[in-house]
């Protein structure tokens, strides 16, 4: 017996066992016919040379690991960010177990999503009957206040037209005819994960404002003294939301977040299963058509959404997730701009502080060298914050980056004298990235839970900051946003930096000249 009652094993030792290794030993031999482990260790050898990265960079037709997810994804947060909305994605269930999954491992709290379940009948002849089914069993079931619909390839590419599946569902009686399912189509094949949630966004927006899809009157704006906030595809909104309210609430500021998920994902264990909890209401949505202006904290998660609220007479503050002191500074200066409210002591206190910590650690962190992935956005504000501390950011690669996002990129390179050696890379995956690490070594990878197969590879310490972290916990509690954020971001960063230099100099009397007591 390998697993006992008297001896019970933890999955880490448990297959180190003579009976495992065995087994393994057995499939190895017998099953797998590998290529000999010289010809494995020559063809690895040469992934790691700058030939092989010619090569890999002058690959067109295939994407390897790409650093995004596709457009449902984002659809699906955002209906989270709605209150008592139940997200409900046309198309295949497996895909929506995917993001249920996704959410679910990362913020460790249950996210609830339906799907119309499409199967074979479904991708000959349509899905309207799984659309009809879909909305009633979700409407009597989970009895939400909202379903907001979007669509997975399979509905896509069929050409299911969501406008009218949703007034036909409603003429069979699925949910009554006022009732508000606002809908985005999310073709899963182009764009990503934040196209996605830029088109959800603009589906619910414009289903309040511009009259329910033609079944009432579009909403007449009356100006007021309050101001939207939209904060992108976050995987830190638990906290970076709470501070959003906080920053605001100093000012003395009335602010309409649009789209707040952080309930969602934060509720307490008391004995009480909440499906819904939180998020922005219907009212809110309808009365921050008359907000005087809104900021919108990535740029690239809200294309369309920011053009559609301009059209509708707000000033747009376009922001690309500015964080560090820099970064605050300038979306704290746009909210005094926008309201006429001096920025609070109190943050201003708060920015000292933050100088004074960077001021404390400028020299473990100056002249380090980073690469790192994720959205456009969160690059773009995370390498404003490594040049600010003397860092190089010297590989920043966006999959879902474009040519206009990486000139940004280069602007702050060519700011700073730290950005000289520094290059971006849009459109590029993780494959691509692992070239670099080998041909053009950094001291530390900035990515989320994927890049540890780059870690292991190129042993480039990972720091984790961007969605989705699967294997540590509880980073999404807090903030990464406002001087508070930039904090927490400047301590993750010196914690890997620590923790680096203590495992490489861990060997007794061989480097432990270096295993300090005091850093
Ligand atoms: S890419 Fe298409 S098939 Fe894959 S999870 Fe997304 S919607 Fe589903």
């Amino acid at each position: 017996m390998i697993q006992s009652v008297e001896k019970i094993l933890d999955y880490e030792l448990l297959f180190r066992e003579p009976e495992y290794q065995a087994i393994f030993r057995n499939k190895k031999e017998n099953f797998e016919f590998n290529h000999s482990e010289e010809a494995v260790k020559r063809a690895v050898e040469w992934t790691t040379t700058e030939d092989y990265k010619q090569k890999n960079f002058a690959r067109e037709s295939l994407t390897i690991n790409p650093a995004k997810a596709c457009q449902p994804l984002g659809a699906v947060y955002v209906a989270n960010g709605f209150h008592k909305t139940l997200p409900f994605v046309h198309g295949s269930q497996g895909c929506v177990a995917y993001y249920r999954s996704h959410f679910s491992r990362h913020f460790k709290e249950p996210t609830s999503c339906v799907s119309s379940s499409m199967t074979e009948d479904a991708a000959v002849f349509g899905g309207l009957n799984n659309m009809v089914d879909g909305l009633s069993n979700a409407y009597s079931l989970y009895r939400p206040e909202m379903i907001a619909v979007s669509t997975t390839c399979m509905a896509e590419v069929i050409g299911d037209d969501l406008d009218a599946f949703i007034k036909n569902s409603k003429q069979k009686g699925s949910v009554p005819e006022d009732y508000d399912v606002p809908f985005a189509h999310t073709p899963a094949f182009v764009g990503s994960h934040v196209t996605g949630y830029d088109n959800a966004l603009l589906g619910i927006l414009k289903h309040f404002w511009d009259g329910k899809a033609g079944t009432t009157e579009p909403l007449a704006r009356m100006p007021d003294d309050s101001v939207n906030f939209i904060g992108g595809f976050d995987g830190f909104v638990v906290g970076n939301m709470k501070e959003i309210r906080r920053i605001f609430e100093l000012f003395g500021v009335t602010v309409n977040v649009i789209c707040d998920p952080s309930g969602t994902w934060n509720t307490p264990t008391d004995g009480e299963f909440r499906m819904y909890e939180g998020g922005t209401t219907k009212e809110e949505v309808e009365r921050a058509l008359n907000a005087r202006a809104t900021f919108v904290f990535q740029q690239y998660c809200c294309e369309k959404t920011s053009k559609f609220i301009a059209e509708h007479g707000q000033e747009v503050v376009i922001l690309n997730a500015p964080v560090g002191v820099a970064g605050t500074d300038d979306f704290l200066m746009e909210i005094s701009r926008v309201t006429g409210k001096p920025i609070p002591t109190e943050l201003e206190k708060e920015r000292g502080q933050l100088v004074d910590a960077i001021a404390d650690s400028q020299a473990i962190l100056h002249g380090k060298r980073y690469a790192l992935y994720g959205d456009p956005d969160q690059m773009l504000g995370y390498t404003r914050f490594l040049l600010e501390l003397g860092a190089e950011p010297a590989h920043v690669l966006a999959t879902n980056g474009n040519d206009d996002w990486a000139a940004k990129v280069q602007a702050l390179f060519d700011a700073s004298p730290y950005g000289v050696e520094c290059k971006v890379y849009p459109k590029r995956d993780l494959w691509h990235l692992r070239s670099l690490l080998f041909t053009e070594p950094v001291d530390f990878l900035i990515g989320n839970t994927y890049g540890k197969y780059l870690e292991r590879d190129t042993k480039t310490p990972l720091v984790r900051l961007i969605f989705p972290i699967f294997d540590r916990h509880h980073y999404h509690r807090y903030p990464t946003w406002g001087y508070a954020g930039a904090l927490r971001l400047l301590v993750t960063l010196l914690d890997e930096h620590f923790e680096a230099l203590d495992v490489n100099t861990i060997a007794v009397s061989k480097t432990d000249y270096g295993y300090d007591i005091v850093r």
